[in-house]
């Protein structure tokens, strides 16, 4: 499929209705590197009713039947790694290593993990041994519109597709039209896996029409969505209308608590987790709170982090950061550095402009701020860049509740050699995950959050759960 302006609906690549299109940008080179089309509401129509037709046999097909083209999709996946990792540092400039390691290797882990999952699931089983004849039956939950941003593009399309598929949905898939590429290698992929037609189809597209077209189509049962909050309560009100199923996963500002006794490598670690997918990712610690007593060696061990790491062509292997993905996050980035300076927090590291040496590409210097207040707008706004706060603390209880004093809930971080504290802090977080000392979240537990990040989870079993109903029948004969 070397036509990027095509959408695949019912089993087939095909024209789309309305001749609107974009171009998608390298942001490392800013120069063009494909078009492809924005869907209409006709566009959106057809693909809608290609799910709802392929629902009525798809909803009903056997393990097996699922089982089988996952398997072959698998194996496609893996024929096709590194043309996925290549072309997500395209479209959105993950470097090379990072991007096969990372973005390209959750998509294949997620791909493995649900098939597992779906081998394990029991769809029909007995309330339980005191009403034996109380049947629990798991059900597809319908159609479903999945609507997925550009950060980690293939992570967070496998993370709803496969799901969707193994639960027995239909599904249109709109991916960012910042970084629509490797989705649509994807689609080509389960075109060849041999799913029926109609089970999966892709429509590419901005937010404002496509995206609005499909989450306001009657004929959507369920929204997966991940990206900003903003779109996530637009979405919320859409599906509202007719109380469509709604999963959201929204932004981030997590809190990475570093006690005095914390292995001393866990400021450079979580420097690192604040700037890697150039600071990109929903759940990067942002704030780093630290403790009174080692506050000034940890600013001056993030001062000499910051200016040591690397950012650089993506195309190269290696530990740098590439640039961001696009003018737009390059500027709000940008504008949100001048905002901290203008607070009054203290720059330490990186700071407006583009790295020495840098003149094209949206390049971002990997920036720390020192002495910043949690009520700064660099401590409450996701600014989706390498930009670091830190912010001191004087005790555990003032600890919890500045890592709390936020809108969003997504993941928190400690770092302590106490075990004991460890866990009494993790259980008072109110975020959907904490990683203690890097241990890092399983790519099958569930992922999401609390409060302004999001409604549901997804990965592993509960992700399986999202897309599913759950039907009680009493009188169930034995
Ligand atoms: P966005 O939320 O605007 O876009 C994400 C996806 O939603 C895209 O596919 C987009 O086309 C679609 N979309 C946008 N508006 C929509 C609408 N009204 N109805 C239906 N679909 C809609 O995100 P963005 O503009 O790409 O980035 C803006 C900010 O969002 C970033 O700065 C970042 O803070 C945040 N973001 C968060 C995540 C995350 O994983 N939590 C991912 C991407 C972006």
């Amino acid at each position: 499929m070397s036509d990027k302006k095509k959408f695949y609906i019912n089993g087939k690549w095909v024209s789309p209705k309305s001749s609107k299109s974009i171009k998608v940008i390298n942001p490392a080179t800013e120069e063009v590197c494909a078009e492809i089309s924005l869907g209409s509401k006709e566009d959106v129509n057809d693909a809608v009713l290609s799910a709802k037709e392929a629902f009525k046999t798809w909803a009903f097909s056997s393990k097996k039947e699922r089982l089988e083209p996952l398997e072959k999709l698998y194996e496609l996946y893996k024929k096709r790694w590194s043309d996925i990792a290549e072309t997500i540092t395209t479209e959105m400039g993950a470097p090379k290593d990072f991007s096969t390691k990372l973005q390209a290797g959750t998509g294949a882990a997620h791909i493995k993990t649900f098939i597992r999952y779906l081998k394990e699931f029991d769809f029909e089983k007995p309330l339980g041994e005191h009403a034996k004849n109380q049947r629990l039956i798991y059900e597809p939950k319908g159609v479903c519109a999945l609507i997925t941003p550009w950060n980690w593009p293939m992570n967070q399309t496998c993370l709803k597709v496969m799901p969707a598929l193994a639960s027995g949905c239909t599904m249109i898939l709109k991916p960012s039209e910042v970084a629509p590429l490797s989705a649509m290698i994807l689609t080509e992929l389960i075109d060849e896996a041999g799913f029926p037609p109609g089970v999966f189809n892709l429509v590419n597209g901005d937010g404002t029409t496509t995206g609005d077209a499909l989450t306001s189509h009657p004929d959507i049962n369920m929204i997966s969505f991940t990206g900003s909050t903003r779109a996530g309560a637009l979405i919320s009100q859409n599906a509202a209308k007719d109380f469509k199923r709604v999963s959201l996963e929204l932004g981030g500002k997590g809190a990475n608590i570093i006690f005095k006794d914390a292995d001393p490598e866990a400021i450079e670690r979580g420097a690192l987790r604040c700037f890697r997918n150039s600071g990109q990712s929903c759940n990067a610690p942002t704030r780093m709170l630290v403790e009174k007593s080692m506050y000034d060696e940890a600013v001056e061990r993030v001062k000499k982090f910051a200016n040591t790491m690397k950012v650089g062509d993506p195309k190269k292997e290696g530990e740098h950061i590439g640039p961001v993905v696009s003018e737009v996050q390059y500027k709000k980035i940008q504008s949100l550095i001048q905002k901290g300076i203008d607070e009054g927090a203290k720059l330490v590291a990186g700071g407006v402009g583009k790295p020495d040496g840098i003149d094209k590409g949206y390049f971002v210097k990997p920036t720390a701020f020192a002495d910043v207040n949690n009520q700064m707008e660099i401590a409450r706004t996701e600014i989706f860049g390498p930009v670091l706060s830190i912010i001191p603390f004087e005790n555990e209880e003032e600890a919890i509740s500045i890592a709390n004093d936020t809108d969003y809930g997504l993941t928190n971080y400690i770092q302590t050699k106490d075990k004991e504290k460890a866990n009494r802090v993790a259980r008072r977080l109110r975020s959907g995950m904490v990683d203690v000392n890097g241990a890092g979240i399983a790519v099958d537990a569930p992922f999401g959050g609390f409060k302004h990040s999001g409604i549901g989870r997804e990965a592993g079993k509960e992700g399986l759960l999202e897309f599913l109903e759950v039907k009680s029948v009493g009188g169930w004969a034995n």
